[in-house]
């Protein structure tokens, strides 16, 4: 899983998405958009979860392998990890469970809900991400207690907060975003001031 507010969807979060994929031979990655990202309400607007998740659908759909799930969204409420690797637990029996995270969210993860379920359930994957320091994976560094791997992705310098700034100033998402999903922002009026 690939778990991320998606305010929207970008292709960071895609190329992490498929080189994950690839180099850990997994089945599939689901995109999990949260329904309430405890960490993000009350700091900034959040774009409603129908229409985040709606982007998403649109921007995976011709990518095998890599599908949006909506577990979090029909969950409703605010959206923990723990639970969700909890509902695919059940729902995947003896599937194995990857957690996939940029460097950025390793600092976080002790604050996160539960986090001690979380991490016996998985296998966390951190990505690099251009801005964030490469995560030590050793027995010093802030991942020692879980069972981590990083994998090098290509760097892609974007993040959703610069995309809601150009989409809201006019300019581009182009190349940033899959053009379905910009369709769909368009479409929703998201990010509004279109030109
Ligand atoms: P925001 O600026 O609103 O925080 P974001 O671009 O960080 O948006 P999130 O939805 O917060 O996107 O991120 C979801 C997951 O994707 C996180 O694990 C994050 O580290 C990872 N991620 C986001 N952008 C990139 C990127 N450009 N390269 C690698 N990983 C990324
Ligand atoms: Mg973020």
């Amino acid at each position: 899983m690939l778990g991320g507010t998606f305010d929207p969807i970008h292709v960071g979060h895609l190329v992490a998405a498929v080189n994950a994929r690839d180099a850990l031979a997994l089945d599939r990655v689901l995109m999990v958009v949260a329904n309430e990202p405890w960490q993000k309400v009350g700091e900034r607007p959040v774009t409603p979860a129908a229409d985040r998740l709606a982007v998403v659908e649109a921007a995976v759909a011709s990518t095998p392998g890599v599908e949006a799930s909506a577990i979090e969204v029909e969950r409703g409420g605010v959206s923990y990890t723990a639970d969700t690797v909890d509902e695919l637990c059940r729902l995947h029996p003896g599937a194995e469970i990857y957690l996939v995270v940029g460097a950025d969210v390793v600092a976080g993860l002790d604050s996160w809900e539960r986090v001690d379920a979380v991490r016996s359930a998985v296998t966390l994957v951190v990505v690099n991400r251009p801005g964030s320091h490469p995560v030590d994976l050793g027995p010093a560094g802030p991942v020692a207690t879980w069972r981590a791997v990083a994998i090098e992705v290509p760097a892609r310098e974007i993040s959703s907060t610069d995309l809601r700034e150009r989409a809201a100033t006019g300019r581009p998402l182009d190349y940033l975003v899959p053009e379905a999903a910009i369709r769909v922002i368009r479409e929703r009026g998201l990010y509004a001031s279109w030109r």
